[in-house]
């Protein structure tokens, strides 16, 4: 589990890689369209720039490729925790929940969010290990 300190560093963390990340590549596109416009111009080795001018854009797809994939990650290991509290209190609106249910009876798997449903006001289960489906037992409400 992540405290709020480190979440609030990794959010930091996340929002400067995007920051450098997306100002290194696109300095790189930059200067390598630069260099293929550049290519054209009389008196130049137009192969050299040329290719000079693919290698930097090529570079600059890399490092906008590394930026999403770490931001992604960042992302997901951030924001799973949210959707367990949205769970328990989708739930706790239809009385209380014992929580040993959303295992699967029968395989014992873990029943995710999304094959929880409401249905007629019962909370109905289905595993998407073994296929089977029941219904949430719910304890009176007093
Ligand atoms: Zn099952």
């Amino acid at each position: 589990m992540t405290n709020n300190k480190e979440k609030k560093g990794l959010g930091c963390i996340q929002l400067a890689i995007l920051f450098l990340g997306g100002f290194f590549s696109l300095s790189f596109l930059f200067f390598g369209v630069l260099f293929i416009w550049s290519a054209g111009a009389p008196g130049v080795d137009s192969g050299a720039r040329l290719s000079t001018g693919i290698i930097l854009i090529v570079i600059g797809l890399v490092f906008i490729a590394i930026t999403i994939g770490i931001t992604v990650f960042i992302y997901r290991r951030l924001h799973p925790k949210e959707q367990k509290i949205e769970i328990t209190q989708k739930i706790d609106l239809s009385g209380d929940v014992k929580m040993e249910t959303l295992k699967c009876q029968k395989c014992g798997a873990h029943i995710d969010k999304n094959s929880i449903t409401l249905k007629e006001g019962a909370i109905i289960a289905s595993c998407q290990y073994c296929g089977s489906v029941y219904e949430i037992e719910e304890a009176p409400k007093w």
